[in-house]
């Protein structure tokens, strides 16, 4: 038998930290990373044979659970097929007419291979469309690892202490403007355009004010500048048509990823036939990709919706907001401070030794995510068979394979765990 240990070991001989993203490294929290060999539904098993509920879920990707029998066998027969051909497919047609056929704004989509790229890609279509410079994002929100992008970036950048990249040039970020979210930024006419995920997830979890989305979307239509939803984690996972439908506000370009790929690499941005008539081979707005709507991505991401309905969304949410009131109750009881905010079936935890707030920022965020408890909290968890994402800046993916036991099986690890944490010296 094998140990996490030792594939920890021989992975950090051959891939630099061990890992292929840097959110997977114990870093934070310390400690070896669990090597997963297997999932099913709500659970991830490691190669020494334990079991965890899991909540990290492919950091959104999976919304049906690990390894739904429907999608397995829909992926079985695609891949007999053949997996890429260079060629138009029927595959990435009927993704996309699902897609646009439940978000009201969305008219066509391009798809490519991650949510980096579908974010890169609106931005250069809002650039081209607009004929202008520069990009304003928020604190703390997380757009993937391009470039331009990357400053301010919460999720793992943040975990990782880090302001921003080596490696990326002061040019490349020249026309990147950060704001604090949750405030109206005061645009001029040099934006091409403001980019903000709707829920701000990379930052544990910040929710918009009630009006925050509506007044960005009128000072975007003041000064000519496209609004773009970073909806690679909302997107078809916050409601049955994301975020545009939850809040009632429509962008001008949709990034996505994540949910619509069912577990495989996928991404895709889109928005009206207008705005998109700037791409290539129609416009002058270059954009391309070898395995962009891939055939089994789009099988399993068509298998995904098509399983969802928008009771399940409704079903989920409540069960999730049950979750959330008894998880703070529990943690509360044990002697720490808890807020488990909650969007649709979104949730985020921060622990604290003091009573708080909701954080409305990165700034607010960070403060509670760096006071060192998430740390002995995420240990004791894993202790007990319960696997939350190794950084205090992710959020927790209920899945809809989670069952009721599941999350009270949960609740209960959280009350003994928030016991652990409190107990636990302050690392200086
Ligand atoms: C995960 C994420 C991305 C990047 O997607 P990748 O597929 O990891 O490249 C972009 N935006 C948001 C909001 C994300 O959560």
């Amino acid at each position: 038998m094998s140990t996490n240990k030792e594939w920890f070991e021989r992975a950090l001989h051959v891939i630099p930290g061990g890992v292929d993203s840097p959110v997977r490294s114990f870093r934070s929290v310390g400690g070896t990373p669990y090597t997963v060999v297997s999932g099913a539904g709500a659970y991830v098993s490691d190669v020494e044979g334990n079991t965890y509920i899991d909540f990290v879920q492919s950091y959104g990707a999976s919304l049906l659970g690990h390894a739904h029998p429907a999608v397995v066998e829909r992926l079985r027969e695609a891949a007999a097929l053949g997996t890429t051909f260079g060629a138009p497919t029927p595959g990435e047609v009927l993704l996309a007419e699902k897609m646009t056929g439940r978000v009201p704004g969305l008219e066509q989509v391009r798809f490519v291979s991650s949510g980096t790229e579908a974010v890169m890609s609106a931005v250069r279509v809002a650039r081209g469309v607009t004929g202008r410079d520069k990009v304003l994002k928020f604190d703390g929100c997380y757009h993937g690892h391009s470039d331009s992008l990357l400053v301010a970036g919460g999720s793992g950048v943040a975990q990782l202490g880090l302001p921003g990249s080596a490696g990326v040039t002061a040019n490349a970020v020249a026309d990147t403007i950060v704001a604090p979210y949750n405030v109206v930024p005061a645009l001029d006419e040099t934006v091409a355009a403001v980019l903000v995920e709707p829920v701000a997830a990379n930052m544990n979890l910040v929710g918009p004010h009630a009006t925050f989305l509506a007044q960005l979307r009128d000072e975007c239509d003041r000064v000519g500048a496209l609004l773009i939803f970073d909806e690679v984690i909302t997107g078809f996972r916050l409601d049955y048509a994301g975020a545009e439908q939850f809040f009632g506000v429509t962008p001008d370009l949709y990034c996505f990823g994540k949910v619509i790929g069912g577990g495989l690499p996928v991404g895709a941005f889109g928005g009206s036939r207008a705005v998109l008539s700037v791409l290539a081979p129609a416009g002058p707005v270059y954009q391309a990709g070898t395995l962009s709507g891939n055939p089994l991505a789009t099988a399993a991401g068509s298998e995904v919706l098509s399983r969802v309905a928008p009771a399940d969304y409704a079903d989920l949410s409540a069960r999730v907001a049950r979750f959330a009131a008894q998880l703070n109750e529990a943690i509360r009881d044990s002697g720490l401070f808890a807020r488990v905010p909650v969007r649709g079936p979104l949730l985020g935890l921060y622990l604290s030794r003091e009573e708080f707030e909701e954080p409305e920022n990165f700034a607010q965020a960070q403060v509670l995510c760096d006071n060192g408890l998430y740390r002995p909290f995420f240990h004791a968890m894993l202790d007990k068979g319960i696997a939350l994402a190794p950084g205090a800046y992710e959020i927790l993916f209920v899945s809809l394979a989670h069952s009721d036991e599941d999350l009270d099986r949960t609740v209960e690890a959280a009350a003994s765990a928030a016991r652990v944490a409190a107990g636990t010296p302050v690392a200086s």
